[in-house]
């Protein structure tokens, strides 16, 4: 049994079992490093390319399992076919990367072999993606939350410098929260919440631009590729419209304001996420002890 086994894994067959796609990223450039499919050559640009979504994966694994040096594993399709994805860090020459194994577990899911084909396959995809959801966002304003802020800051903040484009970080706290919950109660609370985020996320018209939770009543809106000027506006469009928008519950009516600190990085390169969060927090504090409902940069 013993030989059998160390015959069957000396060949490889098993271990080609284990997986149909292997490839190496760096989930920070969101670069293939290398490929080894068993099926096809493909030469995409980006990681991403793979699924066929035209964009970088909400819930992406590997700059999860890259930031936390644990493996992780999730469930992703693309047009053609369902895998099972395994990201693992792996370090190569002092380079920090995952190796990703992906295993097409088309046929593996249950259907239901008398039902229809299509609408099975669009449950199985909702159901999926409903997952994936979990991991970035925030379950009370449907905003992408904390963990998202993570692990795409620092994407975007790469980005920028590799594009020579600079980027404006956003962070908006509401003001005197602790009254509404104080007086009107702690739904009351969280249906303002609810309102700020659907109101922010309207004022967001850039398609490089989101939205995050940032924690409790702070938000960060993240917009890669704008100046100054365009980050200004974005952030009095927010501020006006969460100073005239009306907030109902149970019976009563209120309103709320919001203060903004911008921080605007011309040439990316140098400063950390924590340093662009850092000076966005600086500028909102400022716009606090300045009054409030007001947006300092
Ligand atoms: P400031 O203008 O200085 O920001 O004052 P503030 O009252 O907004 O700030 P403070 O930090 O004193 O209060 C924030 C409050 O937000 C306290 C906390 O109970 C509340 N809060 C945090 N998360 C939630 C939430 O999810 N729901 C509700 N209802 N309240 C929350
Ligand atoms: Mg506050
Ligand atoms: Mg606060």
């Amino acid at each position: 049994m013993e030989n059998s086994l160390n015959a069957y894994l000396a060949d490889g067959k098993l271990f080609s079992k284990l997986s149909d796609i292997t490839r190496i990223v760096d989930p920070l450039q969101k670069s293939v490093v290398e490929y080894r499919n068993k099926e096809t050559d493909i030469n995409e640009i980006h990681c991403f390319d793979f699924w066929g979504k035209n964009k970088v994966c909400d819930n992406c694994i590997s700059m999860r399992a890259y930031n936390d040096n644990t493996t992780y594993v999730k469930i992703e399709y693309n047009k053609e076919k369902t895998y099972l994805v395994t990201a693992i860090p792996y370090t190569f020459d002092n380079r920090r990367l995952v190796v990703e194994i992906i295993k097409d577990i088309t046929n593996s899911l249950f259907f239901d072999s008398l039902g229809d084909k299509d609408n099975e396959l669009t449950g199985v995809h909702a159901l999926i993606d409903n997952m994936n959801r979990l991991a970035f966002s925030d379950p009370l304003t449907g905003l992408y939350n904390r963990r998202y802020i993570i692990e795409k800051l620092p994407v975007d903040l790469l980005n920028s410098a590799l594009l020579s484009e600079e980027i404006s970080i956003i962070m908006t706290d509401i003001d005197h929260f602790k009254a509404v919950n104080d007086n009107y109660g702690h739904l009351a609370g969280d249906q303002t919440l609810k309102n700020v985020a659907r109101t922010l996320s309207g004022c967001v018209k850039r398609g490089s631009d989101w939205v995050a939770r940032y924690g409790g009543e702070e938000f960060l809106i993240c917009m890669p590729g704008a100046d100054l000027e365009t980050a200004k506006s974005a952030a009095e469009c927010m501020r006006k419209a969460i100073e005239r928008s009306i907030i109902e519950y149970d019976g009563n009516k209120f309103n709320i304001t919001s203060s903004f600190g911008i921080y605007n990085l011309k040439q990316p390169g140098r400063e950390s996420v924590d340093e662009l969060i850092k000076h966005a927090d600086e500028k909102l504090y400022l716009a606090k002890s300045n009054g409030r409902n007001r947006v300092e940069f």
